[in-house]
């Protein structure tokens, strides 16, 4: 199964992305984790794309992400599928993955702003495994360290304030257009806060017909 996953920046789409990998048993891309990765390791593209685009909250051009994204598809384990998370979020990048696949799902998962700022807000991982937490909705058990390997939790730097309203600005007039693009394919489902995530991953089996 070939998987787009849409939303607003805080709709919670890293955390349903997981869930649907798990449960499909096919490969989870979510091209801002591939962004922090790269910048983690310190790779030239990695500090270039954090420097010059992401850690302002600004997108990484096209080009630069239609590579990444391009030889990720390459690899063996996309062969039965893969849900894309974060991608695409240009009609550039829209049209040039439809050139070389059939997706069989767009999954939109509408979110009121106010929630999605106060997700943001909250949001911390693990700077040792990566686990998430949010202070508010799913606090560590520790002061603000991680449950599982006790390490020091971490805010994402374009998590502040004034780079999420960038971000916000930057999905309204850049990605928001691909609701309208896919508008024949696309399945919604709302998250309005008051759902755990899996009740809501329950509504998005669903919504997908499994
Ligand atoms: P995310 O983790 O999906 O919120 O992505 C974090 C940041 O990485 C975004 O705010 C963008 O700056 C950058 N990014 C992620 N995916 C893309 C993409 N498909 N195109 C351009 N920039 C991206």
């Amino acid at each position: 199964m070939k998987l787009i996953l849409l939303g607003k920046p805080g709709a919670g789409k890293g955390t349903q992305a997981k869930k649907i990998a798990d449960y499909y048993n096919i490969p989870h891309i979510s091209t801002g984790e591939m962004f922090r990765q790269a910048y983690a390791g310190k790779t030239e593209l990695g500090v270039l794309a954090h420097d010059k685009y992401w850690g302002k909250g600004h997108l990484v051009p096209d080009d630069i992400t239609l590579k990444l994204v391009e030889e990720r598809l390459a690899k063996g384990d996309c062969k039965k599928g893969f849900i894309l998370d974060g991608f695409p979020r240009t009609l550039v990048q829209a049209k040039a993955l439809d050139k070389n696949n059939t997706i069989d799902h767009v999954l939109y998962i509408e979110t009121p702003d106010s929630l999605c700022i106060q997700r943001i807000a909250g949001r911390r991982n693990c700077s040792q495994c990566a686990k998430d937490y949010n202070i508010y909705f799913n606090p560590p058990k520790k002061d603000t360290l991680c449950d599982t390997c006790n390490q020091q939790l971490v805010q994402r730097p374009d998590d502040k304030e004034d780079i999420v309203k960038q971000r916000i600005i930057v999905y309204e007039n850049q990605t928001q257009p691909l609701i309208a693009y896919y508008q024949n394919n696309i399945v919604t489902v709302t998250d309005n806060g008051n759902d755990s995530p899996d009740k809501l991953f329950q509504k998005i089996k669903k919504a997908l017909g499994k």
